[in-house]
């Protein structure tokens, strides 16, 4: 629990600019849209908004900073988050970092509408990176404008927070201010462009390097910034490594791929699709980075993705995320390469990801199911033929899963049915009428098979519905949730955040007087641009 005494006020947040200070900055210090060489930032200024305000902000990202609720509420903490005031002790820059984008190289991307405002040093020593996204161009923008509007800021704020309560990896979000400023976009590409409302989101993480950031500079051959940025990720973010040199890069990389393995495996648990899994948007701490056109499973497919961007190749559908984490860490092995000179060790890692990843993930879906443990030989065959069955008859992931710890309660007493486990599951069935009596029999026959799979389980009743209640969360923040607090918060409302805020955290707990919000999604947002269906435009 924060104490008093652990509180501070924003004008005593305590910066130490490890990035800025130890990394070399580019020489050129105009804001204008460029190449960047031989320098891991720019330094630059976020740009002034016109009338900021504050719609919501995490009071638990703020505690990592020590600052209370109070100073959140605070003109100050406004002015500061949208940019407009800078911190003593601030050292704004935008990153440099390049990556593959749909599988090609991409060359430099960098922070094109993203400025890092400074590290904060907690009261316990924690290091966290303060981040705008959406205050304005970078050398780094191409030819884009630097903005961000409020429907993905709200998204990302409200999911960076969903996913930290899940138990996730993940980036924080501290604030989610509208500007004030309108910003053009055209959402889905099709020549409508549409004035939007403007916002800036404070992100917080230890740092936001990422394995674009490591490519760039072995890209160019620059392998005298490939080592100081090697280094300093060591000697900062995972100093128990050792001391840098060959062997210890070789660390580094089995540690992300390590962990880089166990959030895909957390990703595939509650249904989360990130949607454009390219180099430059995956952490080098193994964390969930860059909420963009993101989405959560409903009817269990592995091939949905939300992404319209992705429509024709589904490159970064459901299915395929830790498939294609393996080909991003590939490139980051390839990025580290110059430092080590020999292949074999990358590739024994990047071959153990596929072994650390079925391991990781015959824990979780022992866990979803409520068993003690996970035996391929006897298991298999019940796995392959449940998901089987939830592709066939169009089934809500989340709904099912969370329902199962009452049909396993069910199945493991003398006295049970079919017709009573088909009622627990019921509400998860989109399309109820597509259950025939084909689908009936295979239902019942994996239900038969289950309950005699749980029978010689060792698990007890009572330690099995907690284990499955805690690995299948009740509430995921939905898709047409999301839209639903961006058609409010669009119409001057911001309470469905505050209220979504809420209720996303405590994801594992019922929350009887919000059961609607775990209700499987209604017909109208099936395909719904903005509900089912998203794009890169942010
Ligand atoms: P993303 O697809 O959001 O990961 O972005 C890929 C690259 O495009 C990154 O370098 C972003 O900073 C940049 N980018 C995306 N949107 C904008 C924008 N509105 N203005 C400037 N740069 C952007
Ligand atoms: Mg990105």
């Amino acid at each position: 629990m924060q104490t008093q005494q652990q509180n501070i006020t924003l004008e005593r947040l305590r910066f130490d600019n490890s990035f800025t200070r130890e990394l070399p900055a580019d020489s050129e210090t105009v804001n204008r849209r460029r190449q960047v060489y031989n320098a891991c930032y720019s330094r630059v200024r976020p740009l002034r908004v016109s009338k900021p305000q504050l719609l919501a902000f995490s009071p638990e990202t703020a505690a990592l900073l020590n600052l209370p609720v109070e100073e959140c509420c605070t003109e100050l903490f406004t002015q500061v988050f949208s940019g407009n005031t800078l911190l003593p002790g601030m050292d704004p820059h935008a990153a440099c970092y390049g990556g593959h984008q749909f599988g090609n190289w991409a060359g430099q991307l960098g922070d094109g509408r993203a400025i890092n405002l400074g590290e904060v040093l907690n009261l316990s020593g924690e290091r966290y990176m303060l981040q705008l996204k959406g205050a304005g161009p970078t050398p780094y923008s191409r030819n884009a404008d630097g903005l961000a509007v409020l429907r993905s800021s709200l998204r990302e704020f409200l999911c960076s927070e969903a996913m930290h309560h899940l138990g996730i990896p993940t980036t924080r979000a501290l604030s989610l201010i509208s500007t004030g400023d309108p910003v053009g976009r055209d959402m889905l590409y099709d020549g409508n462009l549409k004035e939007e409302p403007g916002a800036v989101i404070c992100r917080v993480a230890p740092t936001f390097i990422r394995f674009g950031t490591f490519e760039i500079f072995s890209a160019r051959n620059d392998l005298h910034t490939l080592k100081l940025l090697s280094d300093y990720t060591i000697r900062t973010f995972y100093p128990e490594l050792g001391v840098p040199g060959k062997a210890c890069y070789i660390s580094l990389f089995r540690e992300v791929s390590r962990r880089t393995a166990e959030l895909m495996v957390q990703w595939l648990r509650v249904g989360f699709v990130h949607g454009v899994m390219n180099t430059d948007n995956m952490s080098i701490l193994g964390q969930t980075i860059d909420y963009g056109p993101y989405g959560w499973l409903e009817g269990y497919d592995p091939a949905w993705t939300p992404n319209t961007t992705d429509a024709a190749g589904r490159r970064y559908c459901y299915g395929r995320q830790a498939q294609i984490a393996q080909w991003n860490l590939a490139k980051l092995a390839n990025a580290l390469y110059p430092l080590v000179e020999e292949t074999v060790p990358f590739e024994e890692i990047l071959q153990d990801y596929t072994r650390i990843f079925d391991q990781l993930w015959q824990k979780i879906i022992a866990a979803k199911l409520g068993l003690g443990s996970y035996n391929p030989g006897r298991d298999q065959g019940l796995v392959e033929e449940l998901f089987l069955l939830l592709i066939e008859v169009e089934t809500d992931m989340t709904i099912f899963f969370r329902a199962l710890a009452k049909v396993a309660k069910l199945l493991v007493r003398d006295e049970w049915s079919d017709a009573q486990c088909r009622q627990a599951l019921e509400p998860a069935w989109y399309r109820p009428d597509e259950l025939d009596q084909a689908y009936l029999e295979r239902l019942s026959t994996w239900l038969a098979r289950y309950r005699q799979r749980l029978r010689t389980d060792f698990l007890a009743e009572d330690k099995r519905s907690l284990r499955m209640n805690q690995t299948n969360p009740k509430y995921v923040f939905r898709n047409y949730l999301a839209q639903q607090a961006i058609d409010e918060a669009e119409a001057g409302n911001n309470q469905p955040i505050l209220e979504l805020l809420d209720l996303l955290r405590n994801p594992y707990d019922e929350q009887p007087e919000r059961e609607h919000f775990a209700a499987k999604r209604p017909e109208w947002a099936r395909n719904r641009p903005g509900s089912s269906i998203l794009s890169c435009s942010s």
